[in-house]
């Protein structure tokens, strides 16, 4: 899936979530009334984790589900999921590796540049060759 990284202030803005007095998502419960109205308009979201991420995604989901959220503004099919994060200074970068054992070369995507093991034979501790920031990034199912 492709994920869109947004700030919490970008989310607010650009959907206009149901929230707590303390400003936190407020969760949907199933079969309330804002759950089968908010899903008859488009309007209901899933917040799922992804490997410690916080992923906001249009419509509903069962895998790695939190809870369900409710905004004013409907997604459409071209709404992206959503990385939710609240430090806005924080960016991703793409990492490209290649293995000096093996000659393998791979990508991949972290919050920071960080060395990873060659995942072809196993040599440990590689630094990225190159890195480039990113405005979103792809997730593998
Ligand atoms: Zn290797």
């Amino acid at each position: 899936m492709t994920v869109k990284m947004m700030t919490d202030d970008e989310f607010l803005a650009n959907f206009r979530p149901a929230l707590r007095d303390d400003g936190t998502l407020r969760e949907i419960h199933p079969a309330s009334d804002d759950y089968e109205a908010a899903l008859r308009e488009n309007r209901l979201w899933t917040l799922l984790d992804n490997d410690g991420n916080m992923i906001i995604t249009p419509g509903l989901h069962w895998v790695n589900r939190m809870q369900y959220v409710m905004t004013e503004v409907p997604h459409t099919a071209e709404t992206p999921d959503v990385l939710w994060h609240n430090d806005s200074d924080e960016s991703w970068f793409i990492n490209h590796y290649h293995c000096p054992s093996c000659g393998h070369k791979w990508q991949d995507e972290w919050s920071c540049q960080v060395d990873d093991d060659c995942p072809s034979c196993g040599a440990r501790h590689i630094s990225p060759h190159t890195s480039e920031e990113s405005e979103s990034r792809q997730i593998e199912d």
